[in-house]
């Protein structure tokens, strides 16, 4: 059975360890197409945070109260760059983590795509399935935004880190997102897939602009494999983060419903064949999607494989 999932950072990341658990009992072969709309230059430095959470988690060197960067670590550099005064100081870098970030920028410099940096740096990590930037491309999320200097786009971790989505905000845009191709792998994926995933990650600023990509969006929707989405959002709340600021941007509930009729119901163009809500939300209805409910906590890689269990056999 081939499984492709789409992700985002940490929910990504967490809700592959069980993608990676189930594999390992079923045999299964898995493929992740992970956001790149996070991805930003700070000095001088190519950072994909959703690309490392992934990787650093499932290579077991990501730092688990954090959730983002590697456990461990260390931040000499980061005070080294206060001493200079150089901004931007709202986004730290360990120093382990900059090891990767240098390795990830010579590389891009010497001509070679995100996906074969990606692959490369994996090698180091052993993931354990296939990572897969959703495209070799530039494409940033951005947060267009009105405060006292009026109204512009800012970058999606400028929005996120710095501001803590309390900005008033109009919309979001994904710079670039027009012009971007799927990377190598990604189309051919989705295409042979029995099941698509769609993780448990912000719908609106992780999976949306994978979604954004010319061509990803419209090989969902036609997949000939069953498509099943996990809800992030449990009893009205995201269980971590904003996910709740995000979906007030765009004018959708938030709830397991909400998100659901987001995506939609693929016999009507949307994306779902299979919509996983946590047992609290039974009862949550998407026309046109067979809605199941199931514990959808991620407490540990078990309970986590145990979704993605339901999730395939739902589909
Ligand atoms: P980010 O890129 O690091 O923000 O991570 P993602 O977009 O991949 O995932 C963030 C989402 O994961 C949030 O909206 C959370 O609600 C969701 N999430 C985190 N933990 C859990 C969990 O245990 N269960 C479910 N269902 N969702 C979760
Ligand atoms: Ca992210």
């Amino acid at each position: 059975m081939r499984i492709v999932v789409l992700a985002g950072g940490i929910g990504g990341a967490r809700f592959l360890l069980g993608v990676r658990e189930y594999a390992r009992r079923t045999g299964a072969e898995v493929t992740a197409v992970v956001n790149v709309g996070d991805d930003l230059r700070l000095h001088g430095l190519q950072v994909c945070p959703d690309l490392d959470s992934v990787m650093y988690t499932l290579g077991g060197g990501a730092d688990p109260e954090r959730g983002w960067g590697r456990v461990d670590e260390t931040w000499t550099i980061r005070g080294e760059l206060a001493a200079y005064g150089v901004e931007p100081s709202w986004f730290g870098l360990g120093d382990k983590d900059i090891a990767t970030h240098l390795v990830r920028t010579t590389m891009l410099n010497a001509g070679y795509p995100l996906s074969i940096v990606t692959e490369a740096l994996a090698t180091r990590w052993e993931p354990g399935l296939r990572l897969l930037p959703a495209t070799d491309d530039r494409l940033e999320t951005h947060a267009v935004v009105t405060d006292d200097q009026g109204t512009r786009a800012i970058h999606f971790q400028e929005w996120w880190v710095r501001h803590r989505a309390e900005i008033p905000t109009d919309r979001f845009v994904f710079v670039g997102a027009d012009a971007a191709k799927p990377a190598p792998g990604v189309l051919d994926a989705i295409g042979s897939a029995d099941v698509v995933l769609l993780a448990p990650s912000n719908p609106v600023v992780s999976v949306a602009p994978i979604l954004a990509v010319p061509g990803i969006r419209e090989a969902v929707v036609a997949a000939p494999g069953r498509v099943a989405g996990v809800s992030p959002i449990i009893g009205g709340a995201p269980v971590r983060g904003m996910a709740d600021r995000c979906l007030a941007v765009i004018g959708v509930e938030c709830s397991a419903a909400g998100v659901g009729g987001l995506y939609g119901a693929r016999a009507e163009g949307g994306l779902l064949d299979t919509w996983l809500v946590d047992s609290t939300d039974a009862g949550a209805a998407v026309p046109g999607v067979d809605v199941r409910a199931v514990a959808l906590r991620m407490v540990d890689e078990a309970a986590t494989a145990a979704m993605v269990a339901a999730a395939v056999e739902a589909a």
